[in-house]
């Protein structure tokens, strides 16, 4: 199964994609995290691009395709995309690296939420520093600041600090949201509603997948 999440900052696309990637083997790919990455161990896109990550705009096409395609050509099975396409001009060069590799999509889930839904929820956000693990409002971890899998320290994000916050949403009503239409038109997405909790959204997914595959 190979597909994307796609929808606002803090509507869960991570956390979905982990419970997707656990349930049916598709290997999560986030550009985020990726980009991230590349910021930790200090490469020089990293160096490049530090800034732009934390005021919570978008990298260049062009470094955001790099990371991509590098992760996507090694790659055997299914994959789950979250974070990526961003904009349309992604969308088309995703689709040109896709025919290249003779790779199909199956599906575009759309995680539809409200802003005041996305505020509230990116505000109360960590993330542990190594396993990249998301804690938030409705799973925090088990002691505050430490992450249940590997015991390393939970942060809150540059870019969850509330004057990024308010940034990456105009980016994505302005720039990510026009991916609907897009993929519409190729009869790839499914809407599902993102105000709900996990708990909701996890057996709607498992019934979806089950359709699908
Ligand atoms: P979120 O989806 O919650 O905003 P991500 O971890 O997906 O968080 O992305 C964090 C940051 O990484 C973005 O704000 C942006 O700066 C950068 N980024 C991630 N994916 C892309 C992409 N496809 N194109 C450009 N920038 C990206
Ligand atoms: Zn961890």
């Amino acid at each position: 199964m190979k597909l994307i999440v796609l929808g606002p900052p803090g509507t869960g696309k991570g956390t979905i994609s982990r419970f997707i990637e656990a349930k049916f083997g598709c290997e999560h790919i986030s550009t985020g995290d990726l980009l991230r990455n590349e910021v930790a161990i200090k490469t020089s896109i990293g160096k490049k691009i530090r800034y732009i990550l934390n005021k919570g705009k978008l990298v260049s096409n062009e470094i955001a395709m790099q990371v991509l395609s590098k992760k996507i050509c090694s790659l055997k099975d299914g994959f789950v995309l979250d974070g990526f396409p961003r904009n349309i001009e992604q969308a088309r060069l995703f689709d040109e690296l896709l025919i290249k590799q003779k790779i199909s999509l199956d599906l575009v889930l759309e995680v539809d939420s409200d802003d005041k839904v996305v505020i509230e929820r990116l505000s109360s956000r960590r993330q542990c520093v190594n396993c990249k693990r998301i804690y938030g409002h409705h799973v925090p971890s088990k002691k505050v600041g430490v992450c249940d899998d590997c015991g390393s320290k939970t942060i809150i994000r540059e870019d969850d600090k509330p004057k990024a916050i308010k940034q990456r949403l105009k980016i994505y009503h302005e720039t990510t949201k026009p991916l609907v239409d897009f993929y519409s038109n190729k009869k790839l997405l499914l809407k599902i509603n993102g105000n709900r909790t996990l708990e909701k959204i996890f057996p709607q997914i498992e019934k979806i997948f089950k359709k699908v595959v």
